[in-house]
C-alpha cells in the first residue's frame, strides 16, 4: 500500500495559516494593513495577555457589504487583485486574500462591517475554519474583528508562543511602526484595558515622532527629504551621536508597507560610514515611495520582505540621501540652530533645561580631542570617582609601593607607554579600567552591594511604548545594577538614583542600553547572562575614554592594576576579548634594529 495521504481540507489551512500567522504580533500587523487600506482615519486595537487571548481591532474605515464579508474570510479573496498583471503593480498594502482566513482557521473570529449608506451591518462568526454565524446586526461603519484564542485548535503553535512580555513587545512593535509612518491616522493601543500607545491623528510629523519617541530622542533626528524623480526619500535619521545598541528603533516603509531589505540598510550604514560608534546602530523612520513596479512584494507570506529591481541603483539613491541629511546637521551645528528641529511643545522645552549643563560639556569634551589647552574635567571627576572607590575597596596602597615599572608617557592620549622588565609595554587606557570597573562591579553586583548615588536633580525620561514596557517588566534588575527608577505620570519616568560608578555622565544612555540588551536577550538567554552583559556595557560606559590626558601619578596607578590583573587573573583582555596590554621585548627591538 502507498504511504502518500490526501489532507483533509482543515488541516490544509491550518498549514496554509501557519505560514501567514506566526503570532499575535503578526495579526496586528495584517489587521492594520486591512484597515488602512479600507481608509480608515481611527485604528483602535485593544488585546489581552499579549494577544494570546483577544486582539481586537476596530477601524472606521469604508467596510465590506454582506456578500463581501462572507467571502473575506475564504481562502484567496481580495478586493485588491483581479488578474496576474495587478500582482506587479500593488498599490495597496494587502493583496494575497489570505490574512483573514488564515485567522479565521486557528483562531475564533469575530467580523463586524458596516459600509457609509447602509442601514444595518453585518457579522461573521468563524471558529478553526468553521462559520458559526453569518447575519445582520448593527454595528457603526467601519469594521471589528475580534480574533480570539490565537492558536487553540493548533496546540504545536501555541506551545510556542512566548511570555506575555515577549509577544506585548511585538505588538507595541508593529503599531509603533504604523503609528510613526501615519501621522494623519489616529492609533490607540490598549493592553488588559490600559492605554500604552495613544496617537491621535496630525498633519505634524514631527510632533508625531515626539509623541511615540520622547523629546529627548526627537531633538537629535535630522529630517531627510529626497527625491531624484525615480525615488523619493521622506522622514528622520537620527544624528550620529543618537545611537542604540540595537536595530529596534529602525523602520523603513516602501509605498507605505514597514518592510526590511538588507540592501537599503546597508546604503543607510555606508552613508553613516564611520560616523557610527562599533557596534552602535542609528535609528530611522523612512518613507521609500517608488515606482510600484520596480519592486516585488509578493516573495514572502507575511509580505514583510521585497525584492527590488536594480539593486545597486536603490543602494547608491538611499546613500546620497542619508548623506544629503546628514550634510545639513554640520551646518545647523556652526550655525548654533540646533533646536531648529524642536516642536514647539513646551513639554520639550522644559526638558532641555533640565540637562543643558552635561549637553554643553559633552560637546566640548568631543571637540577638545586635540587641545591640550582644555582641561578634561569632567572626565578627571569620574577617573577621581572611580579611585575613591578602590580606595574604598582597599585596591589602592596609600604609601608609594616600589614599583617594578617605569611609566615613559601617554602616547596619543590613548596609550600608556611603560619600561617593564627590560620591554616596552603599551597599554590601552580605556581598556584597563574597563576590565577593573567590570570585575568590581560583578563583584558588588553578586552580593548585593551596587553603590548608587541620590541625584539631585532626578532625570526625566520619555521613552517609547516598548521601552516602557521593557523598564517595567524589568524594574527589579535596574534597581539591583543601581538604578531606581519610578514611573512618573502617564509617559514618564523618573531615575532618582543611578550607579555611583557612572558618575554624572550617560546615564540616560546607560538605561538605553540596558532596555535593548533586555530586548534582543530574548528568552533563550539565561537571565544572568544577560545581567553580566549589561556590567559589561557599564564597565565600558563609565571607564575613562581614549583621548583623556592622564598624570603620571594616574597612570602609574592604571599599570599597578594591570600587573594586579595579570597576578590574579593571570590575563590581560577586557571583558569583551580585546587585549590591554601589548609587550615589545627589547630582544625584539634590537632585532629590527639589527643589533642581534
Ligand atoms: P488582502 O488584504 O490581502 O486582500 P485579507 O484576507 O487581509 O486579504 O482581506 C480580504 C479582503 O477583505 C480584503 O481584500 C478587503 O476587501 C476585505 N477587508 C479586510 N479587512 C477589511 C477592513 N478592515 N475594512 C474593509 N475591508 C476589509
Ligand atoms: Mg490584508
Amino acid at each position: 500500500m502507498g504511504k502518500i495521504n490526501i489532507l483533509d481540507e482543515i488541516l490544509i489551512r491550518k498549514i496554509a495559516a501557519g505560514e501567514v500567522v506566526e503570532r499575535p504580533a503578526s495579526v496586528v500587523k495584517e489587521l492594520l494593513e486591512n484597515s488602512i487600506d479600507a481608509n480608515a482615519t481611527k485604528i483602535f486595537v485593544e488585546v489581552n495577555e499579549g494577544g494570546k487571548s483577544l486582539i481586537k481591532v476596530t477601524d472606521n474605515g469604508d467596510g465590506m457589504d454582506d456578500n463581501d464579508a462572507l467571502l473575506a474570510v475564504e481562502r484567496h479573496t481580495t478586493s485588491k487583485l483581479k488578474d496576474v498583471k495587478d500582482l506587479f503593480n500593488i498599490n495597496s498594502l494587502g493583496f494575497r486574500g489570505e490574512a483573514i482566513a488564515s485567522m479565521a482557521v486557528v483562531s475564533k473570529l469575530r467580523l463586524r462591517t458596516k459600509q457609509e449608506n447602509t442601514v444595518g451591518g453585518f457579522e461573521v462568526q468563524v471558529h478553526g475554519g468553521k462559520v458559526k454565524k453569518a447575519e445582520n446586526v448593527g454595528c457603526p461603519k467601519g469594521t471589528i474583528v475580534d480574533i480570539e484564542e490565537l492558536f487553540y485548535n493548533v496546540p504545536a503553535r501555541k506551545k510556542f508562543l512566548k511570555d506575555i512580555s515577549v509577544e506585548l513587545r511585538h505588538i507595541i512593535d508593529i503599531v509603533t511602526r504604523y503609528a510613526l509612518n501615519y501621522p494623519e491616522i489616529f492609533f490607540r493601543l490598549n493592553h488588559n484595558g490600559k492605554v500604552l500607545l495613544n496617537c491621535p491623528s496630525t498633519t505634524n510629523t514631527f510632533s508625531n515622532i515626539v509623541n511615540i519617541y520622547g523629546g529627548s530622542t526627537s531633538k537629535k533626528l535630522v529630517p531627510i527629504n529626497y527625491s531624484n524623480g525615480e525615488i523619493e526619500v521622506i522622514g528622520y535619521i537620527s544624528k550620529p551621536e543618537l545611537t542604540r545598541a540595537d536595530k529596534s528603533h529602525q523602520s523603513i516603509f516602501i509605498n507605505g508597507r514597514y518592510i526590511k531589505n538588507k540592501i537599503i540598510n546597508e546604503g543607510i550604514y555606508e552613508a553613516y560610514h564611520t560616523m557610527l560608534p562599533i557596534d552602535r546602530h542609528p535609528l530611522y523612520i523612512l518613507n521609500i515611495n517608488i515606482d510600484p513596479t520596480k519592486i516585488d512584494v509578493n516573495v514572502h507570506p507575511t509580505k514583510k520582505e521585497i525584492r527590488l529591481s536594480k539593486e545597486r541603483e536603490i543602494r547608491q539613491m538611499i546613500r546620497d540621501a542619508i548623506i544629503q541629511g546628514l550634510n545639513e546637521i554640520d551646518l545647523t551645528a556652526t550655525v548654533g540652530e540646533d533646536d531648529s528641529l524642536m516642536s514647539p511643545a513646551g513639554e520639550i522645552e522644559s526638558k532641555e533645561t533640565q540637562q543643558p549643563i552635561i549637553e554643553k560639556e559633552e560637546i566640548k569634551q568631543e571637540s577638545a580631542d586635540y587641545s591640550v589647552s582644555q582641561p578634561q574635567s569632567q572626565q578627571r571627576t569620574k577617573y577621581d570617582l572611580v579611585k575613591d572607590k578602590q580606595e574604598y575597596l582597599g585596591d589602592l596602597d596609600t604609601d608609594e609601593p616600589e614599583d617594578d615599572f617605569v611609566v615613559i608617557g601617554q602616547l596619543n592620549k590613548t596609550y600608556i607607554l611603560v619600561e617593564d622588565n627590560g620591554g616596552l609595554m603599551i597599554v590601552d587606557q580605556h581598556v584597563v579600567e574597563e576590565r577593573h570597573i567590570y570585575e568590581m562591579l560583578m563583584e558588588r553586583y553578586k552580593d548585593n552591594s551596587v553603590q548608587r548615588q541620590e541625584l539631585l536633580k532626578p532625570i526625566i525620561l520619555d521613552l517609547s511604548p516598548t521601552d516602557k514596557t521593557i523598564i517595567t517588566n524589568n524594574n527589579q534588575i535596574f534597581k539591583e545594577l543601581g538604578f531606581d527608577i519610578e514611573e512618573f505620570g502617564l509617559d514618564s519616568f523618573v531615575v532618582r538614583s543611578t550607579p555611583l560608578i557612572m558618575g554624572k555622565q550617560q546615564n540616560e544612555e546607560m538605561i538605553l542600553d540596558i532596555i535593548d540588551e533586555l530586548d534582543t536577550s530574548d528568552t533563550s538567554v539565561s537571565l544572568e547572562i544577560i545581567k553580566e552583559n549589561i556590567i559589561i556595557r557599564m564597565a565600558c560606559r563609565a571607564a575613562l575614554k581614549a583621548g583623556s590626558e592622564l598624570t603620571t601619578p594616574q597612570m602609574r596607578d592604571l599599570i599597578r592594576k594591570v600587573i594586579k590583573m595579570k597576578d590574579d587573573q593571570g590575563n590581560y583582555t577586557c571583558p569583551h576579548g580585546r587585549p590591554i596590554v601589548i609587550k615589545i621585548p627589547i630582544k625584539e627591538l634590537e632585532k629590527k634594529f639589527k643589533r642581534a
